[in-house]
């Protein structure tokens, strides 16, 4: 499918990782390397890029071109500066934090034209379903219940969509079922195509391929690698990231949830909530579990802690129960081994004192045999 004729180099610059992107660049005759790229000639691309790449970082994600030189080729071009210094990183978590910024950018573009340039804002979904999600979006723009509904879903397509989102509104009995379609709002088809896009530029920023990269760009990696260190060492993350915490003790589906969160790997509402509520529950404090939650690539740290405190009973007085084996099973997350079978686990706090009893009832077995066995022998109690 080629790009919808409604849609100009403008929108599609919005898209810089698309293969239209790159046909902009070549009719404007910019088809640069990355080594022109870092020339002194092009010095506006080059500070373009570093911005977009420090905003989306390090910053809200707010990037703007330099005014006056909002160009498309200038909005695809700092895309391709920004991710080269962003792969020179080497670092996952710097990765997604760009892939997520990147993909909120989009969604909030789409939202902002949504009602001045409806058309386009259509034309860039349904190209993004095509493109990014091998999907068919399809338009419905029927009212229901006062409600307009412009596109609608194959009911399969969207419950592989909505079920990394947890918030209750995107479970399927929320939702307009009719003949096989679950039918969305603009906004809801934007949600549900922004993690996907983060995977994609991720996927770009992975298989991106240089034989020797430019000298600045390499200075500008190692300049971001260490602004981000000391921005999340001063929310006091990764340096403290095993404090008080003993991972070994715990169920396999928290330890699986705190790997992906040392990744930098973002996790679902129902993820975080588990976790959240897990930690709290065993007693760690909320500052420490703040540290652990900082790895996020969207990490907010008032949101983060306005939400823990939520959990943990601070506000409204009732502290949340950590979900059920059963709940975390058909959520997607169990990951049990044959620990949880042992044990008969039922929920994850059982696991750490099941564990913890059973391993004392194995040490006191094997301490009476050794007993045993140093008596029958004749080794004197007092000698060992
Ligand atoms: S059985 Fe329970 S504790 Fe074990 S991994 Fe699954 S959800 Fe976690």
């Amino acid at each position: 499918m080629g790009s919808p004729s409604v849609l100009g180099d403008n929108e599609i610059s919005e898209l810089p990782f698309l293969p239209e992107a790159a046909g902009i660049l070549t009719r404007r005759g910019y088809a640069l390397t990355i080594e022109e790229l870092a020339e002194e000639a092009n010095r506006n691309i080059l500070i373009s890029g570093i911005s977009r790449v420090k905003a989306d970082v390090i910053g809200d994600g707010g990037f703007q071109v330099p005014q006056g030189v909002q160009s498309p080729e200038l909005r695809i071009l700092s895309f391709v500066v920004a991710s080269v210094i962003v792969k020179l990183t080497k670092n996952n978590l710097i990765v997604k934090k760009f892939a997520l910024a990147e993909a909120k950018r989009i969604e909030n573009f789409i939202r902002t034209i949504a009602s001045s340039q409806r058309d386009s804002a259509v034309a860039l979904l349904t190209l993004l379903y095509d493109r990014v999600l091998k999907m068919r979006l399809y338009r419905a723009d029927r009212i229901i219940g006062s409600q307009l509904f412009e596109f609608k879903l194959r009911f399969q397509d969207y419950l592989t969509l909505a079920t990394t989102i947890n918030a209750p509104s995107w479970r399927l009995v929320n939702r307009v079922l009719d003949s096989g379609f679950v039918y969305i709002k603009m906004e809801n088809a934007t949600r549900l195509v922004r993690d996907a896009i983060a995977r994609l530029i991720e996927d770009h920023i992975r298989s991106l391929k240089m034989v020797k990269a430019p000298q600045l760009l390499v200075e500008e990696a190692k300049k971001l690698v260490e602004e981000t260190s000391e921005i999340v060492g001063s929310r006091g993350a990764a340096r403290s990231w095993s404090v008080a915490t003993n991972p070994e003790e715990y169920p396999p589906c928290i330890r699986s949830l705190l790997a992906k969160l040392e990744s930098g790997e973002n996790l679902s509402h129902f993820a975080r909530f588990l976790l959240a509520s897990f930690l709290i529950n065993i007693g760690l404090s909320l500052d420490d579990i703040i540290r652990l939650f900082s790895r996020s690539p969207d990490f907010d740290e008032r949101i983060t802690r306005y939400q823990l405190g939520h959990i943990a009973g601070e506000r409204g007085g009732k502290r949340y129960l950590t979900p059920s084996c059963t709940k975390i099973m058909s959520m997607g997350l169990c990951v049990k081994d044959e620990s949880c079978d042992d044990l008969k686990i039922k929920n994850p706090i059982a696991y750490i004192h099941r564990r913890r009893k059973h391993r004392r009832e194995e040490k006191t077995k094997h301490d009476t045999k050794a007993k045993g066995r140093r008596k029958g022998k004749g080794v004197p109690e007092d000698e060992i």
